[in-house]
């Protein structure tokens, strides 16, 4: 079955489980706006539309979408997410509530752009209780078909379960002709599979937790196209850039019909949003997630092969207490999630000290991981981010001393067990973090 064949469909999958695919539609093609006037009217009984953009993302796609939905005879009302002090919007609660007290209502919702517009979108089609279709303007992200918004809440980034879109509508000219770190951003997202469906393993074994094979494998043919020919991503050759956009489309597939972001998202992705936490609450900007991913994709991957060699580690439980000092303001809130996973560390750690139950977990993790070299090969010829430097913040860039800080504490954010855990557990984390740091991301 070819993944496209999933689309808006239900199935019986080998994991147990019933998948349903909410997403109907994906089209690619340089007609994919002409087909949206007529996809929209499937979903509303009086055709009344709000397309969602920022002013980049308007003059992009918006202004087509607009005008193939007039065309078409509809009600079309535009609202731009405004900037905010000369940067691009932002998805917090703040900005939810704005546009829920200024955008004008609507019977279906369109978001013209990826990223920050996408997930506004979602979240304000989804507590208007109405539809939205996604014209996508970048490959940069995985979440097209997620029913997951990314959000900061509180000052905390979150990630909540509101609805997936109906339709994915992308111009392959404009994918194309993304500005280049956007697409560089969504490899480094998509690379983080193989870590991430590892880590998704880890939980299974140690603690039986539900886990599906097959949307582990669901993006496998798209990958190597990526994965083998990574300097074709440099060219922005057409083939290329399809295979990575629907990569991230699957993807964002797999984590919608298992009800989890676990297949796209582990201890890397930690990685990434504690800097995105730290540099707001320092007042700094981040970098764009995908080339956070990537580096720690890569950090990961380093930490799996360092691990998977120790023939008969010794492990210890996590620490019961979050460093206070890093987290100052977020301490309450993180200890909050951490400490649910303190009697899972107490748990894997029992069960790992059976040598024979070590040696299988050690075969087992490596059907799904790549090797770090392979990783960084990548994100290099391709040219994403790949080293501490390539990482930008307001007017610096990212130093190793404040990677470090991050790294050793990312795996603090989140209750689900991931590699930062076991690394911790078995003492190369944090002692060894700098040499992994070295080795592998320096330069
Ligand atoms: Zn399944
Ligand atoms: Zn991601």
């Amino acid at each position: 079955m070819k993944p496209s064949d999933l689309l808006g469909k239900s199935f019986d999958c080998e994991c147990g489980r019933r998948h349903t695919v909410p997403t109907e539609h994906l089209y690619y093609s340089s007609s994919a706006v002409d087909r949206l006037p007529e996809v929209a009217r499937q979903y509303v009984a009086q055709p009344e539309y709000l397309i969602m953009a920022d002013e980049r993302t308007y003059e992009i796609a918006g202004h087509l979408v607009e005008e193939a939905l007039k065309n078409d005879g509809a009600t079309v009302k535009c609202f731009i997410v405004p900037d905010r002090e000369g940067e691009s919007p932002i998805t917090d609660d703040e900005t939810r509530d704005f546009i829920l007290g200024q955008a004008p209502t609507a019977e279906l919702y369109i978001a013209a752009g990826s990223g920050v517009i996408n997930d506004l979108t979602k979240w304000i089609a989804f507590e208007r209780k109405k539809p939205f279709l996604t014209v996508a303007t970048a490959a940069s992200m995985n979440g097209y078909a997620s029913s997951n918004v990314s959000a900061t809440i509180n000052g905390l980034k979150v990630l909540f379960q509101a609805q997936a879109c109906k339709g994915v509508f992308a111009i392959p000219d404009v994918i194309e002709n993304a500005p280049f770190d956007l697409t560089a951003s969504g490899l480094g997202d998509v690379i983080a599979k193989p870590v991430s469906s590892a880590d998704w393993k880890l939980n299974q074994y140690l603690f039986d937790e539900y886990y599906c094979q097959f949307s582990v494998d669901l993006l496998k043919d798209l990958e190597s196209v990526y994965l083998e020919q990574p300097d074709k991503i440099k060219k922005r050759d057409g083939e290329a850039i399809q295979a990575l956009f629907e990569a991230l489309f699957y993807s964002s597939v797999a984590m919608t019909i298992t009800g989890t972001s676990a297949p796209a998202s582990g201890g890397e992705h930690l990685f990434s949003h504690t800097l995105d936490m730290i540099s707001t609450l320092e007042g700094n900007q981040h970098d764009f997630h995908g080339r956070q991913v990537g580096l720690g994709s890569i950090l990961s991957a380093a930490l799996y092969e360092k691990i998977l060699t120790i023939e008969a580690p010794e492990f210890t439980k996590l620490p019961s207490e979050v460093d206070k000092v890093f987290w100052g303001p977020l301490t309450s809130i993180v200890q909050g999630k951490y400490q649910e996973k303190i009697p899972k560390s107490e748990l894997a750690a029992r069960k790992l000290s059976r040598s024979e139950n070590w040696d299988s977990l050690r075969v087992i993790l490596k059907q799904n991981l790549l090797p770090a070299q392979k990783i960084k090969n990548c994100l290099k010829q391709a040219g994403a981010a790949h080293r501490i430097n390539d990482i930008r913040l307001k007017d610096n860039r990212l130093k190793t001393e404040k990677l470090l800080q991050i790294w050793k504490n990312a795996n603090q954010m989140r209750e689900r067990f991931n590699i930062l855990d076991l690394a911790i557990m078995v003492g190369i984390m944090p002692g060894q973090a700098e040499d992994v740091v070295n080795e592998w991301v320096k330069d």
